[in-house]
């Protein structure tokens, strides 16, 4: 069996003979792309025999847990990389400019965002804590990356532990500032609960989208049925806690979520507290029904709302488009006969509340 779980990784290393000292060692080759004969110490005085001689194959195995399949430049040099996965399903990450990567959570997702691709296709199955470790493992064969964050396909909070885990991991053997650790949600009572807990704190996103529930009931259908200003007060108090400032992700939609009864009740949640506004025009998807707004629309609107003291960043790019844009290599060359093997109900997925 594949070990798409740290546990199972470590399952492995300890019948090997590993210590607590081994595996850190062992999982900083991995995942910072380290070849086995570079470190302070060389590994025939440092590992177990048995450990050292089965690490070439182990690491073989773990890359192969998210395979590199196509690659997709942008002009920004952002880049979007489809990785193949054990069973044959495949998950999008994105190499942003300036050392980020976008990773992703889940095959599909269980949201059904009205305005993104990988909503359409339903949850497919969960990403093992492995196979997201994976992904950042196989980045680093490319290019350096010193920031990971979790807005590729999928919801995090419903794939919590495993994410949460490989976050720690990230954060201890990874070599990624905890800062630099993004850990994006739609919005889920779990996440505020549990995110503050472990040793390493990730700055936090949240998906607002609009102020209004029920637009954002329309716009994101199976999202946990929370008020905005319950989400922003949650999100804003971690982010006072942490130090890190909440990024508010906001895909515009031309018509739709980009007028002025918006600019208003954004200005009232949002100004005054710890938290800045990532403006994301809608990346045009062939059979959704929405419409990107013009350039010039969207910069008014960021300056508007940068004049009534909201912090906001306009984002016109392809590989920065993670959300919007999420899904869309994978919808090209993943052959079809896969989309839904598999396919089943979310248990990760929270019931509705309300607030
Ligand atoms: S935008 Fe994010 S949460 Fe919404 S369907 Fe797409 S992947 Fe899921």
């Amino acid at each position: 069996m594949p070990m798409t779980h740290l546990a199972d990784i470590d399952r492995h290393l300890a019948a090997l003979g590993a210590l607590p000292e081994h595996r850190r060692r062992v999982l900083r080759h991995w995942l910072q792309a380290i070849p086995l004969d570079r470190g302070r110490k060389a590994l025939e005085h440092y590992l177990p025999k048995p450990l050292r001689q089965a690490l070439p194959a182990l690491m073989t195995e773990w890359q192969h847990l998210a395979t590199l399949h196509a690659r997709e430049p942008s002009e920004d040099g952002a880049e979007r990389l489809l990785l193949r996965l054990h069973d044959g399903q495949s998950v999008e990450a994105v190499l942003l400019p300036r050392g980020g990567l976008c990773i992703s959570s889940q095959v599909g997702c269980a949201v059904g965002c009205g305005f993104c691709m990988t909503g359409t296709l339903g949850l497919i199955r969960q990403l093992g804590s492995a196979e997201l470790l994976a992904q950042v493992a196989t980045a680093r064969t490319l290019r350096a990356v010193d920031k990971v964050v979790f807005m590729g396909m999928g919801e995090p909070a419903h794939n919590l532990d495993a994410v949460l885990e490989a976050i720690e991991t990230l954060g201890v053997e990874g070599g990624i500032g905890h800062k630099n650790l993004v850990f994006s949600t739609v919005g889920d009572e779990r996440v505020f609960e549990r995110l503050g807990q472990g040793a390493v704190k990730p700055a936090l996103a949240l998906s607002l989208h609009t102020t209004q529930p029920a637009l954002r009931e329309t716009l994101l259908p199976r999202a946990p049925r929370l008020s905005p200003e319950w989400l922003m007060a949650q999100a804003c108090d971690y982010a006072r806690r942490t130090g890190y400032p909440l990024q508010v992700q906001w895909t515009l939609l031309e018509g739709v979520n980009d007028g002025d009864d918006e600019v208003e009740r954004l200005v009232r949640l949002m100004r005054g507290q710890p938290a800045m506004l990532n403006l994301i025009p809608f990346n045009t998807v062939p059979g959704l029904p929405f419409r990107r707004p013009s350039w010039d629309a969207c910069r008014d609107l960021a300056r508007r709302l940068h004049a009534r003291g909201i912090l906001t960043k306009l984002r016109d790019s392809a590989g920065q488009d993670v959300e919007g844009g999420c899904g869309q290599l994978r919808a090209r060359l993943q052959p079809v006969r896969l989309q839904r093997r598999g396919a089943e109900p979310d248990p990760g997925r929270p019931s509705a509340t309300s607030a």
